[in-house]
């Protein structure tokens, strides 16, 4: 134990000049000076397996995204308002990932920035306010965003708007009833009271991932029905892929694909540019063209030739690399891993998640399902001094979250298992 000088001495700086919201993560703060892969280092060269970032999806400082960015960097940086075809081109491609009535692309600079579009362009289609999401859900920081995200802290309310729904967690649907069933009547009911209360629907937003209820990727398939309900009441739905797009999931591209359905909107952002501050909005037409011919949005960023060249370097590594390929096959055998390791402990109750993407819920009961946050903590501060690092969410932060970059390697995945199972011995 006991921080390095330097790391208390930069803590200490930091107190005194940053605005109000920063946090650290870890008992012990971390700090890297560089990456490769999964893996970060620190000043002394002490290798660090990274579980937890998103946005690296490709892997830290790969070279082939670093050799596009840098040329791009090198030759010229311009914004939409002048033409550029590597823009048109990267538009294209990304948009042949989606199914063909999702034929439009804006791009952003953040995932806020894509819901607030997103959300802009629902009220402005649908003349409408009402605003339904998970009841922990996270979408972002702008005004606008952070009125439809529950988990901001007292000094956030939601908008009188914005109503809440459980996530799909099938262990709060009542015996005899489906998961589609239970969300389906959450959602009619959510509509009711908006009604009530003067409020017609604008949209339904859900993350594919419900990262921040806690990580609810299975079973799939009860979107059908939300969505029917959705449209019946004149609103839209906005898939949140910045979470659990990008192959993150393992079996498809978009997490909404897995459930069979297409969404009106969806959004996009993290891992997007590898680092590089890009998002992007995916729309059905009919529900963006009024919008577009009544309102004037230009983002200086996005879209702009670096962030671009990034996005379309992001592409052209997952298809050399068959990225979701290997999320798939490394992910079933994180999971497989993990359940192993924590089959017998009576304080685990789920091993959870999808590719890339796990949670391991854990409790003080498993009938009860009592979170138990301070062994969760516990557990994330032992592989940190362990040198794997991980996170906790949910609305106890008790579900350790388990989300490294799709460059996860089978050798990644074998040090993550060796590290977890010692800690587990202690903790589990
Ligand atoms: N939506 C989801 C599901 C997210 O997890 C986040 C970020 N954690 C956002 C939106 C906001 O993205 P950003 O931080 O890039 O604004």
């Amino acid at each position: 134990g006991g921080l390095p000088d330097h790391l208390q001495e930069t803590i200490e700086r930091r107190n005194e000049v940053l605005g109000p919201g920063y946090m650290l993560m870890y008992r012990e703060p971390v700090e890297f000076v560089s990456g490769r892969g999964a893996h970060l280092f620190d000043r002394d060269g002490n290798d660090y397996l990274d579980a937890y970032n998103n946005v690296p999806c490709v892997g830290h400082a790969h070279p082939y995204v670093v050799e596009a960015v840098s040329c791009q960097m090198a030759a010229v940086n311009t914004n939409t308002r002048y033409v550029q075809e590597p823009l048109v081109d990267y538009a294209e491609r990304l948009l042949e990932t989606f199914p063909e009535e999702l034929s439009k692309v804006s791009l952003a600079c953040s995932g806020s920035e894509a819901n607030d579009l997103a959300m802009r362009v629902a009220r402005f289609h649908t003349g409408a306010e009402g605003v339904i999401v998970t009841r922990w859900a996270y979408h972002g920081i702008t005004r606008e965003v952070s009125s439809f995200s529950p988990t901001l802290g007292k000094g956030s309310p939601l908008g009188p708007n914005v109503r809440l729904i459980d996530p799909p967690d099938p262990r709060l649907v009542a015996p005899g009833s489906t998961l589609a069933e239970h969300m389906r009547d959450q959602v009619r009911g959510a509509i009711d009271d908006l009604e009530r209360h003067g409020y017609r629907l604008a949209a339904l937003v859900t993350d594919c991932a419900y990262s921040s209820d806690g990580i609810f990727t299975d079973p799939v398939g009860y979107m059908a029905g939300v969505l029917e309900e959705v449209r019946a009441a004149g609103g839209v739905y906005i898939a949140d892929e910045v979470q659990s797009g990008f192959a993150r999931l393992g079996d498809t591209m978009w997490g909404f694909s897995r459930h069979g359905v297409v969404p009106d909107i969806v959004t996009m952002g993290k891992p997007m540019g590898n680092g590089l501050p890009l998002s992007g909005v995916v729309f059905r037409p009919e529900v963006c063209d009024d919008f577009g011919q009544n309102v004037r949005y230009f983002n200086t960023f996005a879209g702009s030739s670096i962030p671009v060249a990034a996005g379309a370097a992001v592409l052209d590594v997952f298809e050399e690399e068959n990225v979701q390929q290997r999320v798939l096959v490394n992910g079933k055998a994180l999971r497989a891993g993990l359940e192993e390791i924590t089959q017998a402990s009576p304080y685990v109750s789920e091993v959870r998640g999808s590719g890339l993407y796990v949670g391991i819920e854990i409790v003080r009961d498993r009938e009860t399902l009592d979170p138990d946050r301070a062994r969760a903590e516990d557990i994330i501060n032992d592989l940190r001094d362990r040198r794997v690092l991980i996170s906790g969410t949910g609305k106890g932060a008790n579900v350790l979250k388990v989300r490294p970059p799709l460059a996860f390697s089978s050798a990644d995945v074998t040090r993550f298992l060796e590290t977890f199972a010692e800690v587990a011995k202690v903790r589990l």
